[in-house]
Order: C-alpha cells, then sequence, then structure tokens
C-alpha cells in the first residue's frame, strides 16, 4: 500500500529533462558547440524521436537526421483506450513539427531500406544515402506473421487484427468491435515472452470489457495466452472480478490457450480442447526486431539486438546503437518509456564520445500504467542498473501497485497514467 506517492515522483522526475545524469541537471542545452558529427537515427517512435531530441538539447552543433516514414505517430500507448472508446485516435497522435523547427532536427519521411556499416551509409527508399559518424536503429519490432498456421499479415490487415501498432489497426479493431453482434465474444491471442508492452494484451481485454458491459452485456473477452503467467496478473485479476465478473476468461497454454491454427474465413481459432468461434478475433504475433534491424545482421539468433550495457553499441557492428523494442537490454522490458529513458542515456554518451563533457551515470527506468477502466489504474516501475554484466533491476526501486490499495489510490493512478502520457509526449515528440 501507499507507493503511489513515490511513483507519482518518479513519473515527475523521468520527465522533468533532469533524468539523472549531471549533463540533464545542468538544466538545458549546452550552448557551447562542441562538435560537428552527423548522426542518423532511424525510427521517430519512442527511442528514435527521444534520442534526436536530446542530442540536439545536449548539443545544438551535431547534426541529426531524423528517418521515420510517418508524417504522424499515433502511440500504442493510450491505444487500447481509443478500441474500448475512451479516447479518440485525435489524442494519441503526434507529429514532427517540434523536433524540425524548435530542435533543428532534419526529419526525412522515408523508410530506410540498407544500412552499409563499412562506409557507414543509410540508403533510403526514396533514393537518398545519409553519411553518418553514429547511427541509432530504434525501429521497434517486425511480426513473426507465419508463426500461426493460417494467419499472415493480410489477415492482420482484414479479418483478424492485430492492433499491435497504433494507427489503422486501432480503428479496425474498434470498427469491429462497434459492428459484433450482442453475444458473440471477443478472442485476444497473446504470444509468448519476450514481446512488445507485456501488458498490453491485458489492459486491452479490461477496456473490451469495459466496452462490452456497456454496450453488449451478452458478450465477453477470452484470452488465449500461448503462457502460463502474465505480469501484474493477480492485480490484473482482482480487477476483472470487481469491474467485470464472468465477463474475461483468461486460459493459459496448458489449459486451452495455446492457439494451433486460425482460420479467418470462419472465424475460427483452433487449440488443442477445441475450436472457439469469434465476433472479434484479436492475434498479437510473437515478434522480434524491426526488420532492418534484422537486415543489417544486427540480431543474434533470438531475433533481437544484442548490445554494450553501457552505450547500447550493437555488439555485432560497431559505430551503430541499437535502443528500444528492437535491442536485448537484460532485464528492462519493451516499453515506451524504457525506450525513452535509453535514448537519453545514449544522446549524453555519444554526446560525450564526440568530445563533450562525461556522460555521468544515466537512470534507466521503467513505469507502466495499465487501465482497467476510467477511474481504475495499476502499475508498474523500477529502476535498471548499467553494469559490465548486463542491464539488471535495481531492487531497491521496484513498485508495484497493492493487492490492497483502495478505491481512491486506484482512481489516483488512473490520474498519474494521463500524466506519464502527457509527459512522455512532451518529452518525445510535442
Ligand atoms: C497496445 C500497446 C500499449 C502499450 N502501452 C504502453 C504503455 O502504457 N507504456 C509504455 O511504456 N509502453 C507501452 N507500449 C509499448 C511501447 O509502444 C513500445 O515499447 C515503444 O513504442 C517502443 O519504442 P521504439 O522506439 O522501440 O519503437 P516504436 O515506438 O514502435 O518506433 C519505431 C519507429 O520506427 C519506424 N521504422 C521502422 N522501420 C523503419 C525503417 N526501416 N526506416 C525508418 N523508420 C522505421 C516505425 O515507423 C516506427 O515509427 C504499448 C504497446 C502496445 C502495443
Amino acid at each position: 500500500m501507499g507507493n503511489t506517492i513515490s511513483r507519482r515522483s518518479f513519473n515527475k522526475l523521468l520527465f522533468s529533462g533532469l533524468a539523472g545524469s549531471s549533463l540533464f541537471m545542468s538544466g538545458g542545452p549546452l550552448m557551447a558547440s562542441v562538435s560537428k558529427a552527423r548522426v542518423v537515427v532511424i525510427g521517430g517512435g519512442f527511442g528514435g524521436a527521444t534520442v534526436a531530441r536530446y542530442l540536439k538539447k545536449l548539443d545544438p552543433a551535431i547534426s541529426v537526421t531524423l528517418v521515420e516514414p510517418k508524417t504522424v505517430f499515433h502511440t500504442c500507448p493510450m491505444s487500447n483506450s481509443v478500441i474500448g472508446g475512451l479516447r479518440s485516435m485525435q489524442d494519441i497522435a503526434h507529429t514532427y513539427n517540434v523536433l524540425r523547427n524548435r530542435y533543428g532536427i532534419e526529419v526525412v519521411h522515408d523508410t530506410a531500406t540498407l544500412i552499409d556499416p563499412v562506409k557507414k551509409s543509410v540508403r533510403l527508399k526514396g533514393g537518398r544515402s545519409l553519411a553518418y559518424d553514429r547511427l541509432v536503429v530504434s525501429p521497434g519490432v517486425d511480426f513473426i506473421w507465419d508463426a500461426i498456421e493460417g494467419y499472415s499479415r493480410e489477415a492482420g490487415e482484414s479479418k483478424m487484427p492485430y492492433a499491435y501498432e497504433a494507427g489503422p489497426q486501432t480503428l479496425l479493431l474498434r470498427r469491429q468491435l462497434l459492428a459484433m453482434k450482442d453475444g458473440e465474444n471477443v478472442i485476444i491471442c497473446a504470444p509468448k515472452n519476450p514481446f512488445r508492452c507485456p501488458a498490453a494484451p491485458y489492459e486491452r481485454a479490461s477496456l473490451i470489457a469495459y466496452y462490452l458491459k456497456k454496450n453488449k452485456p451478452k458478450s465477453k473477452v477470452i484470452i488465449l495466452d500461448d503462457k502460463e503467467v502474465f505480469t501484474k496478473q493477480d492485480l490484473f485479476m482482482l480487477g476483472w472480478d470487481r469491474l467485470y465478473p464472468g465477463k474475461i476468461e483468461w486460459r493459459s497454454g496448458s489449459t486451452g490457450g495455446k492457439v494451433e491454427r486460425l482460420d479467418p474465413a470462419a472465424m475460427t481459432v483452433s487449440t488443442e480442447f477445441g475450436d472457439e468461434k469469434g465476433g472479434v478475433i484479436n492475434v498479437i504475433p510473437p515478434q522480434r526486431a524491426g526488420r532492418i534491424a534484422i537486415d543489417a545482421g544486427l540480431a543474434d539468433a533470438s531475433g533481437w539486438c544484442p548490445v554494450n550495457p553501457a552505450n547500447f553499441e550493437s555488439l555485432l557492428h560497431p559505430g551503430i546503437h541499437v535502443i528500444g523494442d528492437a535491442a536485448l537490454v537484460g532485464t528492462m522490458p519493451k516499453s515506451g518509456t524504457a525506450a525513452n529513458t535509453q535514448a537519453k542515456a545514449l544522446a549524453a554518451s555519444l554526446v560525450a564520445s564526440f568530445g563533450g563533457p562525461a556522460a555521468g551515470q544515466h537512470d534507466l527506468a521503467n513505469l507502466c500504467y495499465s487501465m482497467l477502466s476510467p477511474g481504475y489504474a495499476i502499475s508498474v516501475a523500477g529502476g535498471y542498473i548499467q553494469s559490465p554484466e548486463g542491464i539488471k533491476d535495481n531492487p531497491d526501486s521496484i513498485h508495484l501497485t497493492s493487492m490492497e490499495a483502495t478505491t481512491a489510490q486506484l482512481a489516483g493512478e488512473a490520474e498519474q497514467a494521463d500524466n506519464w502520457y502527457h509527459n512522455i509526449s512532451q518529452d518525445t515528440w510535442d
């Protein structure tokens, strides 16, 4: 009980621009130019946009080019609220105008198609080639479409949305929910670890149940899980009992949750326990590092990119740094907060490597809120230690919502979730 206060300060500290290092604690940009270095950043999401911004904040003389195909970035955080009808797409949309106009970052809306680590250049789909001194790769995840028999990208874009990158997929799942008949069920297929945002399938189940309770009282959510346990499980299940009794059914891998086959035409999911028909079927496929990281040989056999824990430099290609979901970063989960704090630590370390002030100590952290309904949220937070053996939990900094949290505390967490979203958006794009 009573972790809300520390989480609140944690939230504030993370995005106050004072995140951990003596550089950030100087309170603003280093006005003296220390470098003419060229940094190219691939990916304008949580990791990439933040590292581009903080490089310019710390040393405006560094030339920073950010490559991102989207002109408007919709965040996965809060996209479950759009699916449940609590927020609009506009609420989760961000442009690159501030990064371009206030920070002087060259934002190129294109896709990186080839990295040449020897010539130190990046080729873009549009034909341009960008030379770099250091390259940062933060492309998020790629989906393994053929991991489940019967599934494909085409099925994901039509009958059985995955909705694990925000944008058209978020809207597709929302529209299918609205069109579903009362009495039909929503099936969510959740993958094995590791995957992007381990709490997101369960937050999604909660907010879909919220919608069903009000609009389709005869329907329920069935989660078919490829795991035996999931993050914040006791807290989620307690919330489901209180808010949606009988409306969310979770089946673990060994009790019928392991999906063997999907049939998008018949809208069925087959498990070893039999077939289940869904009115809406949300399939979250297993994942690996974003395609460009795989193509560039930055990933190992695990499908993720091993990095030096001190500065996120690839262990496979020197001169290239990988952050965010694509990277193997010890015990850090694949979350927006994790990517944001990795990006800030990396920016400071790059500035130092170009001859700027020493990088100092940087706080790596995770802070993840899950909304169960309006006014009811739970969270997990923690700091991480960068050591030569790897990035590990700082055991003194772990906070988890208490099972005894009061209604007021759970409502306080929901308020903090809104603040977190506002703060990280301001720290990244806005
Ligand atoms: C439903 C859901 C809810 C979530 N909720 C939370 C939450 O509440 N809190 C939290 O902390 N995290 C949450 N997350 C996780 C969070 O979204 C990710 O961890 C975060 O986006 C990772 O940042 P990233 O920079 O690695 O990737 P992204 O933010 O996905 O950014 C990657 C970017 O790279 C671009 N890109 C890819 N390939 C190329 C290329 N070849 N050339 C140029 N650009 C390229 C993509 O277009 C994309 O914009 C959630 C995730 C989901 C799916």
